[in-house]
């Protein structure tokens, strides 16, 4: 006998516990399911730990900078892997367990723990269980790509799950990929004091970005001894002893990188390979992605799909962002959409990269007239003060309506600091509200103001 539910929410990534939450206040019965790790892939393997071990890395950084600084360290610095470990994972014990009382706290939601997969448009089976609404959201995220690359069965390979188990020090990371994840690993793992190399297929890094940030994202890593080789085609991987030996098709250097370990971070792939989607005719694109409209309904109705598993967005903020819409439509009468969603994210290696809006290429592609203000950090007094200066600014206008079309800060607090465009980007309001604008002295966003008041025609 089918148990009956007004909703059913497959996976508890990091929109289905809140969208969960909203259901049952709106008096609905609902059950959720989650076949591995309660808060999802951000929570347990993802943004939660990366950020944290980040952290344990920059403070290694720091203190072998010290004498930067006139201060003394009597003795090397060292770096306890276990300690950073055991420290990682006690954040993201709090997160997940935080997670996992809260759903289980819920009133009037019941938890399933197990593999869900679709029987039918209004059904889903859950390790005996057939449960039964005529509403069903998918939650279920991605996990990390793993290439048919040559040699990749033959040797034991990290993913951004596996490294979380790491306890020691690897002597030579090999790192495939060099997107956000892989580099800011790199990044962690040199601090950390292994070799690292970065193997990237095309001719640069983090190649949705434009030259001049792919190329002063290089210089950070490089200046850190973090071995980068581009246009390096990877053909395969070959067990040597101990040691792996990936080997890079590269236009210079040697063909064979010989590493102690190697991480793949070349992409991500949907969870949607066993969820049943064919029994229900829910369509996929040729990537495996769930097709949604703007509303994130699937091409069946009842049937929404949210978070990175519908492929509109591939972070934290925009799966939070796909609940909001979906709760904001089926209970607050109010259409909220995808498309209404400005682009924006951070890469969080050191300095990180916040971005908003448009890059310079994709600012230049639309065909419309461009202002472009750009500042070096080295220009910026507070990046002085704290010899950190590295990285740069800019900003692109539109300047027939005077909007901000994008944003990047590279640098100290880029991350940050970006959220002062992004909420002017919202506002819908011109660039001169910030122009005009006093900030705080001395701040790197002080000096967004003063990079407004020299833009220059794009070129
Ligand atoms: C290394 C790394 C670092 C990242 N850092 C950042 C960052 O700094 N900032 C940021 O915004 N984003 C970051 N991300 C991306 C972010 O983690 C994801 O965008 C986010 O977790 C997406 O959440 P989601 O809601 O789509 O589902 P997920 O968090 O992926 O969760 C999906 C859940 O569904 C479960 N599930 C899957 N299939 C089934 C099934 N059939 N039955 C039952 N349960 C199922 C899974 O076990 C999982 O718990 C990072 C990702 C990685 C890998």
């Amino acid at each position: 006998m089918a148990k009956k539910f007004d909703a059913i929410i497959i996976g508890t990534g990091q929109s289905g516990p809140s969208l969960a939450q909203r259901m049952t206040r709106e008096g609905l019965n609902i059950a959720i399911i989650e076949r591995k790790l309660f808060g999802g892939t951000c929570v347990n393997v993802g943004c939660i730990p990366t950020k944290t071990l980040v952290a344990s890395a920059r403070a290694a950084y720091v203190a072998r900078r010290g004498a930067d600084f006139g201060v003394t360290i009597d003795g090397s610095v060292s770096v306890d892997m276990k300690q950073v470990k055991a420290r990682k994972d006690g954040v993201v014990r709090q997160s997940n367990e935080g997670v996992t009382k809260w759903l289980k706290g819920m009133h009037n939601l019941t938890v399933f723990e197990g593999h869900g997969a679709l029987e039918s448009a209004n059904s889903v089976r859950v390790n005996g269980d057939l449960l039964e609404a005529g509403r069903i959201v998918l939650n279920v995220g991605a996990r990390a790509l793993v290439p048919r690359m040559p040699g990749i069965g033959e040797i034991d390979f990290l993913t951004n799950s596996s490294i979380m188990e790491v306890d020691f020090l690897p002597e030579h990371l090999v790192i495939i990929g060099g997107s956000y994840i892989g580099l800011e690993f790199a990044q962690m793992y040199r601090r950390f004091g292994s070799r690292v190399t970065v193997v990237q297929r095309g001719p640069r890094l983090i190649e949705r970005e434009d030259e001049d940030v792919s190329a002063a994202v290089k210089d950070v890593l490089e200046k850190e001894g973090v071995d980068v080789r581009l246009d390096a085609e990877c053909t395969g991987f070959k067990k040597r002893g101990e040691k792996v030996a990936v080997t890079v098709d590269c236009k210079e250097g040697d063909e064979e990188v010989i590493g102690s370990h190697v991480l793949l971070a070349v992409g991500r792939r949907p969870n949607t390979d066993d969820l049943g989607l064919d029994k229900a005719g829910v369509q996929t694109d040729e990537r495996g992605y769930v097709k949604v409209d703007d509303q994130l309904q699937t091409n069946v109705p009842g049937i929404w799909a949210i978070g990175d598993v519908n492929g509109k967005g591939a972070f934290t903020h925009t799966s939070y962002n796909d609940y909001e819409i979906l709760a904001a439509n089926l209970f607050d009468n109010d259409p909220r959409r995808v498309s209404d969603r400005i682009v924006t994210y951070g890469l969080f290696i050191d300095p990180p990269l916040g971005r908003a809006g448009m890059t310079e290429q994709q600012a230049r592609e639309s065909g419309r007239e461009v202002l472009v203000g750009k500042m070096p950090m080295s220009r910026v007094g507070r990046a002085r003060e704290r010899s950190e200066t590295q990285g740069f600014m800019k900003i692109l206008i539109d300047k027939e309506t005077d909007k901000v079309l994008g944003a990047c800060v590279l640098g100290i607090g880029g991350d940050e600091i970006i959220h002062s465009v992004l909420d002017i980007m919202y506002a819908g309001a011109p660039y001169t509200v910030i122009r005009r604008a006093v900030h705080i002295h001395p701040t790197v966003t002080e000096l967004i103001p003063t990079m407004l008041g020299q833009l220059e025609p794009l070129t």
